[in-house]
């Protein structure tokens, strides 16, 4: 797991639990999350964040759980 530090030096929202990438159209769990899911890759523009902050709202938006970090 990434410090939190590092996150918010990168511009992730960290309050939050769940994080989209548009253009994979995949969700990935911030508290969980692995270097495997790359999400630092994810650009600036292609990043969702959800209210409410849940997988089943993602779901419902067309997102696709991330198998990495979302069993
Ligand atoms: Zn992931």
């Amino acid at each position: 797991m990434y410090k939190k530090k590092v996150l918010q030096q990168k511009g992730f929202e960290i309050m939050s639990g769940f994080l989209g990438d548009k253009s994979k159209k995949t969700v990935h769990h911030l508290a969980n999350m692995r270097p495997e899911c790359d999400i630092y890759h994810i650009e600036m523009k292609d990043r969702e964040y959800f209210t409410p902050d849940t997988i089943e709202n993602a779901k419902s938006k067309g997102y696709k759980s991330c198998e990495l970090c979302i069993s």
